[in-house]
């Protein structure tokens, strides 16, 4: 089995972020891994046909990636369609999904099932129709509608953990049951760490430190980078 990294919740807004220079480094510093992007690498993902430069730039550094790319929809990014994986190689996979060794892989916000107004939400953007108007509308349409977007979510600090609420624990009980999951993988509640207990593993959101799980075999490990310029040390995060 290959090794693999995990990574979500880079939320990237430039190419001139340390976000993005953080993701470079880890996918250079990691060559062989097979990669799962587990949802909200970027801010928003406003359709294929997106030709600015952050688009531009997470197309190229996936098109020159030599392993799998593996790639989940997040609540931000949820509009990656058959022209992003054919132009960078990378597979879309449902979410939840189930790796062959039981491995439960999941962007984690279906199972944020206490906070029901976001349930309702995420109904509407995943529904083919909802997405087939947006998707209708000319790219300056969806890129003001981006721009309002990432606004309003700068305003009520959409992306801070205390706004989104956790994992309910019985949710991710069924699903890792319904899946027969050795253990899940998941990010969206920016609450990295390790639950050991259930066999919860949750990636951090890309903030001070970027955040990645690697596996290799049965073990699994969280690890968090300094994201400061430059410091590109890594350092093991004391539940890793
Ligand atoms: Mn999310």
């Amino acid at each position: 089995m290959n090794k693999r990294l995990y990574v979500s919740d880079l939320h990237l807004e430039s190419v001139d972020s340390p976000q993005f220079r953080g993701l470079v480094w880890l996918l250079e510093s990691h060559p062989e891994h097979d990669l799962y992007l587990l949802g909200d690498i970027v801010e928003l993902w406003i359709g294929d046909d997106d030709d600015a430069p952050l688009a531009q730039a997470l197309r190229q550094v996936l098109r020159a990636r030599r392993s799998p790319v593996y790639l989940l929809h997040g609540n931000r990014d949820f509009l990656y369609g058959d022209k992003f994986c054919s132009e960078t190689g990378a597979t879309l996979l449902a979410d939840p999904h189930r790796l062959d060794d039981g491995t439960l892989l999941s962007h984690g916000d279906g199972l944020c099932t206490d906070d029901t107004a976001y349930q309702q939400f995420r109904a509407m953007v995943r529904s083919p129709a909802w997405q087939q108007d947006i998707l209708a509308k000319s790219i300056e349409e969806r890129r003001a509608f981006g721009q309002a977007l990432r606004q309003q979510s700068r305003q009520t600090n959409a992306n801070k953990a205390a706004n989104i609420m956790d994992v309910n624990a019985t949710a991710v009980a069924d699903l890792m049951q319904q899946h027969e999951a050795r253990q899940l993988v998941h990010g969206h509640t920016h609450r990295p760490g390790v639950h050991a207990d259930e066999r919860r593993y949750v990636l951090g959101a890309w903030e001070r430190c970027g955040w990645f799980i690697e596996q290799d075999g049965d073990a699994l490990a969280l690890h968090c980078f300094s994201l400061a310029p430059h410091c590109g040390n890594e350092t093991p995060h004391p539940n890793g």
